[in-house]
């Protein structure tokens, strides 16, 4: 018998038992980045938190997990213009450094990642149906969908629709009928990008593109839909009504997940507010399983105060789990063949009570350090290496975790000095020098970086 697993899902507002519409089978998106710029520490978080859902649902199911990559909107266009680009050269870049960044704290490859600009297709045909069906209609180039014709409008971030209505003071676009209408297609000026419609050159709307790319490869029902909070409104809301409308009021996802805001000092960390950590530039100083773990520390709905103690407390966390692990060799397929403890799938089947997991690891590591009988210390070993697959941690062997230092040839005051001589050797524009002394330092898996702070030098795990 399978455990049942327990999610809180934002619609109904309530933790409900999960089942899939089709037994045996998931499927499952996750709303994925626009690509204009790098991943920050806030993004990661549903990547990873949905990461381990994914994980979680594969020891039971059959599971198909998209992540779309938005790939045409606005701020791409104002990236691209800005630096004299084409919208492709931009997001090429940004979406091989998501995925890099992504694998970097253990986040598996969906199963498939669509891209908006490979189903424009698939999103007039949904615009064709919403016009047909009299939820959307056209007007100076736009097409918009019109709120009042869907009675649930609202339901997802619990809104209502006539006090919304009310309370409405904005001056309304001369297009619209109601300031809540939504757009489904605009008009591209020449400069912008733009594809050929029945409404003339235009592009769709951020929130038809997940409904149009969910349609395509999971179907009208889809059993779970995921993203950040702060996409219940309007995105998802409006993903509701488009798909509903579209599908002849068809359910468009079972279930509802969120996760919570990563904040610094109480707010929310975004790159409008320009107060960001991105990814990249915390893996220079810490490994991806560090930064993966402190992501994790927290249960996925709470918010999540990011701090450098964040990953100080991460570090101490898995030093003292390898600490445990150190010198037991466990066989890969031993680990295969272990359970992972009832208690750790108890707390992760409980809506991904990953706090609760985290504290279970630490027993079984505690226990560990008291046992001296080897061939229960290998059983209780293979338990948590078992647990990190679900986790995405403990991926390393514990010897290695340790050693990174130890097997390096040059101690930390050699690596100083080497990296002094190349500075010197810059100064006076030895370039030949100074280029064998990065790779001198590379060959010891030392990758090194000129800032503005300094040079750093970190090994690449
Ligand atoms: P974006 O690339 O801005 O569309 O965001 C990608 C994902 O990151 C979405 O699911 C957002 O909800 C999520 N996200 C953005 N900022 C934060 C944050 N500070 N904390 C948690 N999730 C976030
Ligand atoms: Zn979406």
């Amino acid at each position: 018998m399978t455990m049942k697993l327990f999610l809180y899902d934002t619609l109904s507002g309530e933790k409900l038992e999960f089942k899939p519409l089709n037994s045996g089978k998931v499927t499952m998106y996750l709303c994925g980045p626009t690509v204009y710029n790098y991943a920050h520490i806030g993004n990661a978080r549903p990547a990873v938190v949905f990461d381990l859902l994914g994980r979680l649902l594969r020891q039971n199911y059959e599971l198909v997990f998209a992540r779309n990559i938005t790939d045409i909107d606005d701020k791409i266009n104002a990236a691209a213009i800005e630096s004299n680009k084409s919208i492709s050269e931009i997001t090429e870049v940004y979406i091989e450094a998501y995925n890099t960044d992504m694998a970097a704290i253990g986040v598996k490859s969906p199963d498939i990642e669509p891209r908006a600009t490979e189903h424009i297709g698939e999103m007039i045909i949904m615009i064709e149906k919403l016009i047909d069906a009299g939820n959307a209609y056209q007007a100076e180039g736009h097409v918009l969908f019109e709120v009042s014709t869907y009675s649930e409008y609202g339901s997802l971030s619990k809104r209502d629709l006539s006090e919304m209505m009310a309370g409405a003071r904005v001056e309304v676009a001369s297009y619209k009928k109601s300031a809540h209408d939504f757009i489904l297609w605009k008009p591209s000026t020449p400069e912008l990008p733009g594809w050929d419609s029945p409404w003339g050159r235009g592009r769709p709307g951020w929130h038809l593109e997940c409904s149009a790319m969910i349609k395509k490869h999971l179907g009208t029902t889809i059993d779970i839909h995921a993203g950040g909070q702060d996409l219940v409104f309007p995105h998802h809301e409006n993903e509701i009504a488009q798909s509903t409308c579209a599908h002849q009021g068809k359910t468009f996802s079972r279930y509802w997940l969120h996760n919570g805001f990563l904040s610094i000092d109480n707010t929310k960390m975004s790159k409008s507010l320009g107060n960001v950590s991105l990814v990249r530039d915390l893996l220079k100083d810490h490994s991806g399983e560090v930064i993966r773990l402190a992501l994790l520390t927290a249960h996925y709905r709470q918010p999540l105060e990011w701090s450098s103690k964040t990953l100080v407390a991460a570090k101490k966390m898995l030093d003292r789990i390898y600490g445990a692990l150190r010198d037991i060799r466990v066989s890969p397929q031993k680990i295969a063949n272990t359970k992972v403890p009832t208690i750790i799938l108890e707390a992760l089947s409980n809506d991904l009570n990953t706090p609760m997991a985290m504290a279970e690891v630490f027993s079984l590591a505690k226990k560990l350090n008291k046992t001296l009988d080897n061939n229960e210390r290998e059983d209780i070993a293979a338990q948590i290496y078992a647990s990190g697959k679900i986790l995405g941690l403990f991926e390393k062997d514990a010897n290695e975790w340790f050693s990174q230092i130890a097997q390096c040839k040059y101690s930390e005051g050699e690596i100083e000095n080497l990296i002094a001589q190349r500075d010197e050797a810059r100064l006076i524009k030895d370039f030949n020098k100074a280029d064998q002394i990065r790779d001198q330092l590379l060959d010891e898996g030392i990758s090194i970086e000129d800032t503005s702070a300094g040079v750093r030098w970190h090994f690449d795990r």
